[in-house]
């Protein structure tokens, strides 16, 4: 049984045959397809489970059917066969979104992007990437960092996911602070329509104000109004002096100060400002045999990362900063990178976060946008509701709840909220559905601020959206996606 909403199956979809499967081998090669017995193919599910679950292992589909393409005329020609005959479609990057939206929810054709990864062009002066929408992040990042640049987005899934999946999601990520969003530094987009439409929107123009941005459309759309093929990104320069300090902090007012401080003294050159907490330090350093760089253990822990071009002056202004919030009490203890192997450890600790929790147990997750004061009071009143069910007790190993936590991007007011169970159970779900969207509303926040709404959030969307807002998001699905084949039973 799911431990989710899961709709029911709509019958105006068509069930895959034989012929179908027929079709699809006619327009590309042979082992771009994948498909089980049941539609005429010979592929084991074991072969299709990895497309089927999502990465919390938590939404699973049942896709006979995994198709691949290699070209943005193959991704037409299979959606415009989908459209014609009413085959519904899960477009899917690196399957590591955390929304429910990359798997199917029943029988949907999956259509992996993942054999079109070529990089189209790039411009080192203006450091322009123009690329298929299936390269992995992590591999671009190595390509421009070589090229003296860096992706303008980076997160602990980049080892996976890809710039398509990036875009279609909106994602946020760890350089947010300095960068802004993706609908900022995409430039340009290919995109496939439902009916088969290509849409060449792929410039490489900083300024375009030729009418309708169209492509920013696509940009957090999660597959629910075109395929994306190919991305064109603006990269900065490579920063050449990049410094990382953790702090151990006792409070989470404190952890504000130390923003409120950092950004005065280091503005210009400040980076990205993730906290977390007790909990998941714990988790972290248990998963990843990791040691904490502080002596002590706090309630609260800080990283904050420069990046400037000019070493001695960052050493310097980061310096007196630790120094500053040490003398001030804002932070108990510190510790400054003092090589890149120790910033790789400091970030691995971040980001190692989401990793470290699912090893810990099946996790729920809350990625929520709140006013920063507020920010982390929604983690104790999730303790305190699940304490008071009896589903939760620090320490006790028998409750159903093993773990509360938060962390996250406390410079975009985005905070993670996990807590980790036995298992997925509606008792457990209870406390928090529709709980966290009702408090996230209440302070006018956003119940999602980078993961999407995806299935796991399609029935509350109206915590953040007024109805007027869905009845014009509902038009824009209808127009470019009119039998609404693509992604469907997610985001509106
Ligand atoms: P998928 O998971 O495959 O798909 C995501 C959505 O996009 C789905 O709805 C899918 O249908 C759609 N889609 C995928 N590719 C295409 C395409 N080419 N065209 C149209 N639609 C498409 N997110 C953040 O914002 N910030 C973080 O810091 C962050 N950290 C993470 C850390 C970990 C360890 C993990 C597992 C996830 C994290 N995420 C984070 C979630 C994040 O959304 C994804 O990691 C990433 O952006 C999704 O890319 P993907 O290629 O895996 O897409």
């Amino acid at each position: 049984d799911p431990s989710y909403h899961k709709p029911a199956r709509s019958e105006a979809f068509k069930r895959l045959t034989k012929d179908d499967l027929a079709y699809f081998k006619t327009i590309m090669p042979s082992e771009t397809v994948l498909a089980t017995a049941q539609v005429g193919g010979t592929a084991d599910a074991i072969e299709l489970e990895g497309f089927n679950a999502d990465w919390l292992n938590k939404y699973r589909g049942d896709s006979q059917l995994v198709l691949r393409p290699k070209t943005t005329e193959q991704v037409s020609q299979i959606l415009q066969y989908c459209s014609t005959h009413r085959i519904a479609v899960v477009p899917q990057g690196g399957n590591t979104g955390l929304v429910g939206g990359s798997v199917p929810v029943h029988d949907e054709v999956v259509l992996s992007l993942r054999n079109m990864s070529k990089i189209r062009s790039y411009d080192e002066l203006s450091g322009i990437l123009v690329c298929d929408a299936g390269c992995v992040l992590e591999e671009l990042g190595n390509y421009v960092g070589e090229r003296g640049h860096v992706m303008p987005l980076d997160l602990g899934a980049k080892g996976s996911c890809h710039i398509g999946g990036n875009v279609a999601a909106n994602a946020g990520g760890i350089r947010f602070l300095r960068y802004g969003s993706l609908h900022g530094s995409v430039l340009g987009l290919e995109v496939v329509l439902a009916d088969g439409t290509v849409l060449d929107n792929l410039s490489t123009l900083r300024k375009d104000n030729t009418g309708y941005d169209l492509k920013q459309l696509f940009i957090g759309s999660e597959g629910t109004l075109g395929v994306v093929t190919g991305v064109s990104v603006a990269t900065p320069q490579k920063p050449s002096a990049v410094n990382v300090a953790v702090l151990g902090v006792p409070t989470y007012e404190c952890v504000q100060r130390a923003f409120k401080l950092a950004r005065k003294r280091c503005g210009e050159v400040l980076s990205a400002y993730e906290f977390w907490d007790a909990n998941c330090m714990g988790a972290v350093l248990r998963h990843h045999e990791l040691k904490s760089p502080l002596g002590a253990e706090f309630p609260f822990y800080v990283l904050i990362e420069t990046s400037g071009s000019n070493k001695e002056h960052d050493d310097e202004k980061l310096g007196a900063l630790l120094e500053e919030l040490m003398e001030e009490g804002i932070a108990e203890d510190g510790a400054l990178a003092q090589d890149d192997s120790q910033i790789a450890r400091m970030w691995s600790m971040r980001e190692g976060i989401p990793e470290s929790l699912g090893k810990t147990g099946p996790t729920y997750k809350y990625d929520v946008s709140i006013p920063i004061p507020v920010l982390y009071d929604i983690v104790g009143d999730i303790a305190r509701r699940l304490e008071t069910a009896g589903l939760y007790k620090p320490g006790d190993a028998t409750r159903p709840v093993k773990l509360v936590c938060g962390y996250g991007h406390i410079g975009d007011g985005n905070l993670h909220l996990n807590v980790v169970a036995e298992r997925f159970e509606d008792r457990v779900t209870e406390i928090f559905e529709p709980y966290v969207y009702e408090w996230v509303a209440s302070h006018r926040g956003s119940i999602s601020a980078e993961h999407g709404v995806g299935l796991m959030k399609r029935d509350y969307l109206r915590y953040s959206k007024s109805p007027e807002m869905i009845a014009y998001m509902k038009r824009v699905k209808d127009l470019f996606d009119p039998n609404h084949i693509l992604n469907p039973y997610k985001v509106v």
